[in-house]
């Protein structure tokens, strides 16, 4: 399953998500810590999770 990594614009925290893509778009993504709605995707962490093997 693919993983997201998120950020809340709201305090700040990190934190990933793996939703399938359906699930996606029928609820955000939620700040685990604040419960703000305001996060941003972070993508750049997508690729270099995928580029190494762990
Ligand atoms: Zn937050």
């Amino acid at each position: 399953m693919p993983t997201y990594e998120y950020h809340c614009l709201e305090c700040g925290h990190k934190f990933t998500e793996t939703l399938q893509l359906k699930e996606r778009e029928a609820q955000k993504p939620q700040c685990p810590k604040c419960r703000s709605q305001k996060v941003q995707q972070i993508f750049s962490s997508f690729f270099a999770k995928t580029s190494k093997k762990s």
